[in-house]
């Protein structure tokens, strides 16, 4: 890996879009406790309940399970506005009322920054992606100019979600591209911890590694390209 340069941190509200609840518990979860430390708002927005995440439990059951574990794992990193819209995990469509759901967010909260799990083929070491998280990176990234755009979906403005053209940058997580990190020495044990809230869901993954073995080897290796023992690296990219 490269050389990878800081993240800029001169932004006041960030919003994470991802499909499952988990999603951002691996890795970047220590960087989201260091921002709300430092008196940043983030705002979670989960495109389903992961309900198809557990062979042996059905679905409706399990999509209450997550939702209360990833509310749990917000809390441990200063996130309190963790928000769900339902659409089907496994088979998450790429569709305009997708992007239309994500841009009303946007335009809602009215974020700097969004942040969202690897949308790119194959994750680092060549490990192939999956569908949800393809489409999930994807539609945020449209969204975001959709948010923008007045005359694109114009019924948001008619519910009262005006054109927000603020968000400058987007990171992600995971990539096979990144580029920058951030220090996340002070909020690894956070990181963790956010990890473990999973619970119900990593016990019935078969051959789970164990969280803090995880997020420590995946977070000191991208401190190997950085200035910190442990880091978030992330791919930038600039809207
Ligand atoms: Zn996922």
């Amino acid at each position: 890996m490269q050389q990878l340069h800081p993240v800029k941190e001169d932004w006041q509200t960030g919003l994470v879009v991802v499909a499952h609840p988990d999603d951002i518990e691996y890795g970047a979860s220590g960087a989201i406790a260091r921002w709300t430390k430092q008196g940043k708002r983030i705002i979670y927005l989960l495109l389903t309940r992961g309900e198809a995440g557990i062979d042996s439990i059905e679905p409706g059951r399990t999509a209450d399970i997550r939702t209360r574990e990833q509310i749990a794992a917000a809390e441990v990193v200063g996130v309190d506005d963790v928000r769900f819209l339902d659409h089907p995990d496994g088979v998450l469509e790429y569709s305009l009322a997708l992007r239309r759901d994500v841009a009303r967010v946007i335009r809602d909260v009215r974020p700097e920054v969004c942040i969202t799990l690897n949308h790119r083929e194959y994750f680092p070491g060549e490990r192939l992606n999956m569908a949800d998280h393809r489409v999930a990176g994807s539609v945020l990234i449209d969204a975001i100019r959709d948010a923008d755009n007045r005359w694109v979906f114009p019924e948001l403005a008619d519910e009262g979600y005006e054109p927000w053209s603020g968000v400058h940058t987007v990171l992600v997580s995971n990539s096979p591209r990144g580029n920058h990190a951030v220090d996340i020495d002070d909020t690894i044990q956070a990181g963790v911890t956010s990890l473990r809230q999973h619970e119900t869901y990593l016990d019935n993954l078969a051959d789970h590694p164990e969280p803090d073995a995880f997020i420590r080897g995946i977070t000191a290796s991208a401190g190997e390209n950085y200035t910190s023992t442990y880091a978030s690296a992330f791919e930038v990219i600039s809207v």
